[in-house]
């Protein structure tokens, strides 16, 4: 269960998406995550990934889930748009697998208006993010593009929009638990 967004940035790659069902906190069930593997496996097909949504601020199953994907030595990563500021057994969402996204459109925890961001703590991902998020573009002096890159990053005034409403994080959090319990 999730938004169309979580498919397309799979289609956007060229891969197919295998939708895997919800256990009853309306998460990724791990049970049927094993058995998709196994289903995928044998019809011979690859899987490259894994990922995830933590719908609705409720954090999935990453101990079962990270650990049945890395038996089949696939990473994991999270859709942690709904979930920024939720945590799992004191661990914070989209801490979890190699990345995680966390979206700033309108209707989301906190907002820049509109877009989102991916968090990781491998380096090597996040330079290999940053060179596609502005347009693929080498180091060098002059323009050069060796590969298909992507326009996707945030403006400056959007950004400091951002880090305003971060400072403000745990106050809107707290502010939403209090309309959940009314
Ligand atoms: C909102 C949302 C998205 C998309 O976020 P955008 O910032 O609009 O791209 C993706 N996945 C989930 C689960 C969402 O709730």
């Amino acid at each position: 269960m999730t938004f169309a967004a979580t498919a397309n940035a799979i289609v956007y790659t060229g891969a197919e998406p295998v939708f895997v069902d919800a256990d009853e906190t309306g998460n990724m069930n791990p049970d049927l995550l094993a058995e998709a593997f196994d289903a995928l496996e044998r019809e011979g097909r690859q899987v490259k990934l894994v990922l995830p949504v933590d719908l609705l601020g409720k954090v999935v199953n990453h101990a079962r889930i990270d650990a049945i994907a890395a038996d089949h030595g696939v990473p994991v990563l999270s859709d942690a748009a709904e979930s920024l500021g939720a945590t799992l057994d004191g661990r914070a969402s989209a801490s979890f697998g190699v990345a995680a996204a966390v979206s700033f459109n309108g209707n989301k925890i906190m907002t820049t208006s509109g877009g989102g961001a991916l968090l990781t703590d491998d380096v090597d991902v996040a330079k290999r993010v940053r060179y596609f998020a502005t347009q693929a573009r080498r180091r060098a002096v002059h323009y050069e593009h060796t590969e298909v890159g992507y326009n996707y990053r945030m403006s400056n005034l959007l950004a400091a929009l951002g880090r305003a409403q971060l400072a403000r994080l745990p106050e809107m959090i707290e502010r939403r638990r209090q309309l959940r319990l009314h």
